[in-house]
């Protein structure tokens, strides 16, 4: 799964190469990436700078929308609170997240978003 991989591989280098937390996401869209972003708290101090909550910002501005429907996002670790509502107010329609604390960095999880209201999850599917 390409984009998992993609987007582990950017947690890797933000912490080897930036020093910072190994948090990557990715956003795409018609199996195009329209953003990426990696968890910058530790440059910036700012705890509102996590990997999914900077690319799905990128991906807003350049699609000049808030509604994110028909996009998808592959982040490196499962979403923290702030980053599953910001998923969910933004419309995408599936997330995926690795999870090394299984064992396997690629094996994923997925939301699928049905509408504002219905959100369902499927553990443990694998690619
Ligand atoms: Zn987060």
């Amino acid at each position: 799964m390409k984009w998992m991989e993609y987007t582990v591989e950017l947690a890797r280098k933000n912490q080897s190469e930036k020093g910072g937390k190994p948090f990557g996401a990715v956003i795409v869209k018609d199996g195009e990436m329209m953003a990426e972003g990696v968890n910058d708290v530790l440059e910036t101090h700012d705890p509102t700078t996590h990997a999914e909550l900077q690319a799905i910002s990128r991906a807003s501005r350049l699609l000049k929308t808030d509604d994110l429907t028909g996009c998808e996002i592959y982040a490196s670790g499962e979403p923290c609170p702030m980053c599953l509502s910001a998923i969910y107010l933004s419309n995408i329609s599936k997330a995926y997240f690795a999870n090394p604390a299984e064992g396997n960095p690629l094996r994923k999880r997925q939301f699928t978003f049905t509408s504002r209201s219905a959100c369902r999850m499927n553990k443990g599917i694998t690619s």
